[in-house]
């Protein structure tokens, strides 16, 4: 991020995140058909890209023209038939199993502190009743910057049998790694303003064949996020209706960075970013969430000094950089890092940089 590049804010929201201009030229290519063999062949090249990007060999992978929301409400829909747990540890996942309740299915949220991880015996003795038939995890809770060990919940999931894991990782795909084969996710899904750092108003899921089988027998899930319809159209390398093909021109592009970076250097650069913006935080205010969870993609930042958040917001833009405040009941107590994406150390030590000069100028 040059420090001369100030005709916008640069954003280090835990999402919508900065977006390379060579993506925005991306997006401004000329629109092509979306029945035509340029198409398929854009599908057929994006498709095998993602897959290692999930970790998954053999799931089948859908691109969608809507926000991840679309696809909170897919992955119930398609999948859940009985009962589903959903582990609340913010106000994200809150919102996951608000989704659930709203989609009129039966569900029950397993309550963890603010600030906390799930913990997998949580979730193993809820299952252990035999009433549920999936659980829908928020990887890393963009609210409380914590990252769910995604291991061990499946562990406990994988245990339970007939149990679907279905797996938000909008704040983590890209970022932090999701790892779906290996930890059992049958349905993985991310918006891709987030780690992926496109602009906002796409989204992509893996999804198993077990989900598969699922949605086969399900009735009233819908048309638009039907996972068996989806799976007809993507089986020719064709989108189900009119996507947002710029957003298919975007993702390709970035895919393309995302492999010349390599996704363990990736990785590694989310844990320097991380560290960096923990140690800011940290001395000069506090982390909001536990040791040992906390997430290297969003910072939530424990607002200890009781500095006006809206006033630090406002200096920070002046200064050509956006962050967040807290997010719901935490709007106050907390502010937010985003620190995902493209963004490199040299990029996050202005921001920090920027945000010193303002608590001593101007909170002193
Ligand atoms: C941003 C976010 C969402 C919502 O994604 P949309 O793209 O706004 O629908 C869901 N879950 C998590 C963890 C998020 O960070």
């Amino acid at each position: 991020m040059p420090a001369t590049r100030r005709d916008h804010k640069v954003l280090f929201t835990p999402g919508p995140t900065e977006v390379d201009p060579e993506i925005l030229r991306e997006m401004a290519r000329p629109v092509i058909g979306h029945r035509g063999v340029e198409m398929q062949q854009l599908i057929k090249d994006l498709t095998p890209r993602l897959r290692p990007l999930f970790g998954t060999r053999a799931h089948d992978i859908f691109l969608t023209t809507c926000s991840a929301t679309g696809l909170w409400e897919a992955a119930l829909r398609n999948c859940v038939a009985r009962r589903v747990l959903v582990p609340v540890c913010g106000a994200f996942s809150e919102r996951f199993y608000e989704v659930a309740l709203a989609c009129g299915l039966e569900a029950d949220p397993l309550h963890v502190e603010s600030g906390r991880a799930v913990q997998a015996q949580g979730i193993a003795d809820m299952l252990a009743t035999g009433r549920y038939d999936a659980v829908a995890l928020v990887h890393n809770e963009t609210a409380t910057g914590v990252t769910n060990s995604l291991s061990e919940i499946a562990e406990a999931v994988r245990r339970q049998g007939d149990v679907v894991f279905l797996v938000d990782a909008v704040s983590s795909l890209g970022g932090i790694p999701v790892e779906v084969d290996r930890n059992g996710i049958d349905v993985c899904l991310a918006s891709v303003q987030k780690c992926l750092a496109l602009p906002p108003g796409f989204s992509i899921c893996a999804v198993s064949q077990r989900a598969l089988e699922r949605s086969a027998r399900r009735v009233g899930k819908g048309y638009y996020l039907d996972f068996v319809r989806l799976k007809s159209f993507f089986d020719r390398n064709l989108p189900m209706a009119t996507p947002s093909v710029s957003h298919l021109f975007a993702l390709r592009a970035q895919m393309k960075r995302i492999e010349a970076e390599g996704l363990e250097a990736r990785y590694a650069r989310h844990r320097v970013l991380a560290d960096l913006a923990r140690a800011w935080a940290s001395a000069r205010f506090a982390l909001f969430a536990e040791d040992k969870a906390r997430s290297n993609t969003v910072t939530c930042v424990a607002n200890t000094r009781a500095i006006d958040v809206a006033r630090f917001i406002q200096e920070l833009a002046a200064r050509g950089f956006a962050i967040s405040n807290g997010y719901g009941r935490l709007k106050e107590a907390t502010f937010r890092l985003g620190h995902m994406g493209d963004h490199t150390a040299d990029g996050l030590r202005e921001l920090l940089g920027a945000m010193d000069a303002i608590l001593s100028e101007v909170f002193a």
